[in-house]
């Protein structure tokens, strides 16, 4: 197999680079901050997706040591509908980890004894900011040097062998000399041209020297070990208001799933589905519950059903409020709901104000 040009790859990616937020301009060095923020975020969903949320963190905590010192309650609400909570928490901690040793380490071993951050973010970081002539192994670039080397074994047990294949994509003298500039390109690639179902081989700088295409292999990999079907749980959650226009909410335990998010009252999740009246048993009030609609909601480990009941109150009484805590419905927007309770509320006001058109 002819060995991939570094020289090939960074002339595409001079004339092709995309355009984006947390990137500096051709020649310039990026801000560890905005590297490390976009990565953190990037592990969650797509660049389209992450913009929006990268544009407002960098509003709201313009520094690295503004993030640090802001309430972990902003730094969730700001994270909300992002998933993982976990992540979130870890970036406050990184932060504070951060300013605490002044400033973000350059070496890819410093920056792994982070908080949240991996071999993959290490390596991105390093590259990228610091300059330091490594590279970040993600899913794009798996899938790039699957192809490449025509490697047919299944993820993730390839994982490995597909890294030490990718480490040596960067032994040209052009990659030693830009490595910020040739691990962003191989990220470019992979969003832009070695793309998952249909590479578009016809203008990859690779094309002569990929041994997945000329085998006509390509977009058959990397091949995956085939997916076990996710368990489903289910639980009913209430959404309660009372006259004032007060919802009533709680704040999760402090460990677990969706940790110190904010949440409407419910159930646990179990495996089966609840009988009504077991599950009113959990309900945080005395009222008249009506069932507002079904929330499915898809974790890592398990899929998750939720009934919502629905019912408004005149006031709430200490003894209901109970742990919980009341804020306004026009406040929600900004309460740190993670989005499987976002998707419970509008479930529940839409049932509320359905119920409320029928009987007016
Ligand atoms: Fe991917 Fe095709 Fe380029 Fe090979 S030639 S690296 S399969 S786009």
């Amino acid at each position: 197999m002819i060995t991939p040009s570094d020289h090939a790859l960074l002339h595409w990616y001079d004339r092709h680079r995309r355009t984006l937020p947390w990137r500096a301009e051709g020649g310039r060095t990026p801000d560890p901050y905005h590297v490390w923020l976009s990565e953190i975020m990037l592990q969650q969903t797509t660049v389209t997706a992450v913009i929006p949320y990268y544009q407002k963190f960098l509003a709201l905590f313009p520094t690295v040591r503004a993030l640090a010192t802001a309430p972990q309650e902003q730094v969730l609400a700001a994270w909300a509908g992002l998933g993982y909570y976990a992540r979130a928490r870890n970036l406050h901690a990184c932060a504070q980890a951060v300013v605490a040793r002044g400033g973000f380490p350059a070496q890819v071993a410093e920056l792994r004894t982070l908080p949240g951050i991996g071999v993959y973010t290490a390596a991105a970081i390093a590259a990228i900011a610091f300059g330091v002539p490594v590279v970040p192994v993600d899913g794009n670039v798996e899938r790039i040097t699957a192809r490449l080397f025509d490697e047919h074994t299944p993820l993730p047990g390839a994982r490995k062998v597909l890294a030490r294949l990718a480490e040596g994509l960067n032994t040209g003298a052009e990659a030693q000399a830009r490595p910020s500039d040739f691990a962003q390109a191989l990220f470019d690639l992979g969003a832009s041209v070695c793309v998952p179902r249909t590479p578009a081989c016809g203008v990859c700088p690779w094309q002569t020297s990929c041994a997945g295409q000329a085998a006509g292999t390509a977009a058959t990999l990397p091949r995956k070990m085939p997916k076990v079907a996710r368990p489903v749980r289910h639980g009913v959650h209430f959404f309660v208001v009372d006259e004032a226009g007060q919802v009533l909410l709680q704040r999760r335990p402090e460990t677990g799933l969706l940790a110190a998010m904010t949440e409407i009252p419910g159930t646990p999740w179990q495996a089966t589905a609840w009988p009504e009246a077991e599950a009113l048993a959990s309900a945080p009030v005395r009222a008249v519950w009506q069932k507002a609609g079904m929330v499915r909601h898809v974790f890592t480990h398990f899929s998750l059903e939720i009934i919502v009941l629905a019912a408004r109150v005149a006031r709430f009484g200490n003894a209901e409020v109970g742990q919980g805590f009341l804020l306004p419905v026009t406040r929600l927007q900004g309460a740190a709901l993670p989005s499987v309770m976002r998707k419970c509320v509008a479930v529940g006001m839409q049932g509320l104000s359905e119920s409320e058109s029928l009987s007016g």
